[in-house]
């Protein structure tokens, strides 16, 4: 029995042995697996590990998400199209989802994006800027052609009665000494006598009778000592020359009471008809206005040579002078001359 309970005991000692070590190793079998040494399922356990760490960089990556959308809620706010915004939203969401290494580069990318709108932005705003700088330059051009066009209007159909309209503007001293050449003849009895005027009463306007003349051809003439002579004389062109201060006599009229008492105009003629050009016109009308004013008289003070009448021994003779505007033998001279002194120019 002995022998038994000495065999039984050593068994027992075995198995407990053989436990012992297999439990030893079983506890460094599994030790060494956690410890990864063995390297059993190495690429589960990598990604397992990615994944554990993800939480923390999930957080970094939605603090930087949350920043992107913080900005990009502002962005929206700033940006210009619904385009912008979802390129900024598929960027959000890309950082989202993709890993986090990628994240630190969709802040520039949204940065620059931000920069495109923000010159987008602007250029829109200088285009705005330059449509409405050019309608409104468009809206003055118009203004101005308008203008232009009023003004061509008003200058363009020139009515006879708009164009003899004489204002006081036109008749000043210094207007008119503009116009006026002064051209004195020689003092001599046959056209410039030198005596004095007894007073003026009356401005006489004649025609020089001799188409196609220039003043100063008329001057010369005067000049010429050939008993005859005027205060002024009108040019074709509108010009005028002055041959005698207007306090002196001119043999104009035919009268000793004519010629002491008004001072005489010699209007230049193209043709035969004695028709004054719209120039002399013009200039007759100026410098009949500034006589009346210098003078105190009126429209009725301003006569033709006409209406001088010479007594003869068959009757009173009215010279057809200036003829275009006294010819008995065409009333519609008359009323010529009628319109024209209501075109005279009186204070
Ligand atoms: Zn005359």
């Amino acid at each position: 029995m002995k022998d038994d309970m000495h065999e039984q005991k050593h068994f027992v000692k075995y198995l407990l042995t053989f436990v012992f070590i297999f439990i030893i190793m079983i506890a460094a079998v599994f030790s060494i697996h956690y410890s990864g040494i063995l390297g059993f399922d190495t690429i589960g356990a990598t990604t397992t590990d990615s994944i554990d760490t993800l939480p923390s960089d999930t957080t970094s990556s939605e603090s930087i998400s949350q920043t992107s959308s913080q900005t990009q809620t502002t962005e929206t706010t700033e940006s210009l199209t619904d385009t912008e915004d979802r390129t900024q939203t598929e960027s959000t969401e890309r950082s989202t989802k993709y890993p986090p290494a990628t994240l630190p580069i969709i802040p520039t990318q949204t940065t620059s994006s931000k920069t495109t709108a923000t010159t987008e932005k602007t250029t829109v705003t200088t285009v705005t800027t330059t449509q409405t700088t050019t309608s409104e330059t468009t809206t003055t051009e118009t203004t101005t052609t308008e203008i232009t066009t009023t003004e061509t209007t008003t200058t363009k159909p020139i009515t006879p009665e708009e164009l003899h309209k004489i204002t006081a503007e036109d008749i000043t001293d210094e207007k008119m000494a503009e116009l006026i050449t002064k051209k004195y003849l020689t003092v001599h009895s046959k056209s410039r006598p030198g005596y004095k005027l007894w007073s003026v009463k009356n401005i006489v306007v004649h025609y020089v009778a001799n188409p196609g003349t220039s003043a100063l051809q008329n001057w010369k003439y005067f000049e010429n000592k050939n008993n005859v002579s005027a205060h002024f004389i009108i040019d074709i062109d509108g010009s005028i020359i002055q041959c005698m201060p207007t306090n002196e006599v001119a043999w104009a009229v035919g009268t000793k009471n004519g010629n002491y008492t008004s001072i005489s105009i010699e209007c230049c003629h193209p043709d035969s008809t004695g028709e004054f050009t719209e120039e002399t016109y013009i200039s007759l009308l100026k410098l009949v206005s500034w006589l009346c004013a210098e003078y105190d008289l009126d429209r009725d003070d301003v006569i033709r040579h006409y209406d001088y009448g010479i007594q003869k021994s068959w009757g009173v003779y009215h010279k057809a002078c200036p003829l275009y505007y006294a010819n008995d033998k065409e009333p519609a001279s008359h009323e010529r001359w009628e319109k024209f002194r209501e075109e005279i120019y009186i204070k």
